[in-house]
């Protein structure tokens, strides 16, 4: 299937353009997340400078991403998907950030390794805001005591993450996770994917995770 990625991308960063104003300061992160996307689709979004990418799988990434920052020194990959403790070092070296910080056995893990000299990269704490057994991420009534621990390991956490459950109103979740990241100091706040990010903007979204709307649907 042909899909115009270039066209994609231009008609989503004139719609952030008009939803939050075209200053640079003021602009959301516009993550391109390119999981599973044949790289064709991936040069043709770094032909029209894209440089914020996002995988899912550490092993995808792997494959794929080494050559093409070779290519484009200046992109910046990040981690949306779960991360499995074993492939922590992998993860800190490939992902400049990290969306998916979600259980203490991790946090103590990059903290080790980051002592152990991996890079100090931008940590996302993930939350589970709708409480769904099937979904990783701090459940809300642990998430203050989750963020001390994270700082007592002095991990880099720049903000909160989510992924609201289908069949909700994602309004309720993108409300909340700011709520709970300004009652943190925190600033960044990762959410909204192809079919809520416009919410999440007005909910105040610094990076949004668009997959299909950029690349089309994702070749199964
Ligand atoms: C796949 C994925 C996205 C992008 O999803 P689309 O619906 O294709 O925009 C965003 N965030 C996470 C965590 C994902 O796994």
């Amino acid at each position: 299937m042909s899909v115009d990625v270039a066209a994609n991308l231009k008609m989503i960063q004139d719609e952030l353009d008009s939803l939050t104003g075209d200053e640079a300061d003021s602009q959301p992160a516009l993550i391109a997340v390119s999981k599973k996307q044949p790289v064709a689709r991936i040069e043709a979004a770094l032909e029209v400078g894209q440089r914020l990418f996002g995988e899912n799988r550490v092993e995808d990434a792997a494959e794929k991403w080494p050559a093409l920052k070779k290519q484009y020194p200046d992109i910046e990959l990040h981690l949306v998907g779960s991360l499995q403790s074993k492939k922590t070092r992998v993860a800190l070296e490939l992902f400049e950030v990290i969306h998916s910080l979600d259980r203490e056995k991790l946090a103590k893990t990059m903290a080790a390794e980051i002592k152990d000299g991996a890079p100090r990269r931008s940590l996302f704490i993930q939350v589970n805001t709708g409480k769904e057994s099937q979904k990783s991420g701090i459940l809300p009534n642990e998430l203050p005591d989750f963020y001390q621990f994270c700082q007592e390991l002095n991990l880099p956490i720049i903000g909160l993450m989510c992924l609201p459950p289908v069949e909700d109103d994602s309004g309720v979740h993108f409300a909340w996770l700011k709520k709970s990241a300004g009652e943190l100091g925190l600033d960044s706040l990762s959410m909204g994917m192809s079919q809520d990010y416009q919410l999440a903007l007005r909910f105040g979204a610094t990076h949004v995770r668009l997959g299909t709307s950029i690349f089309g649907p994702r070749p199964t």
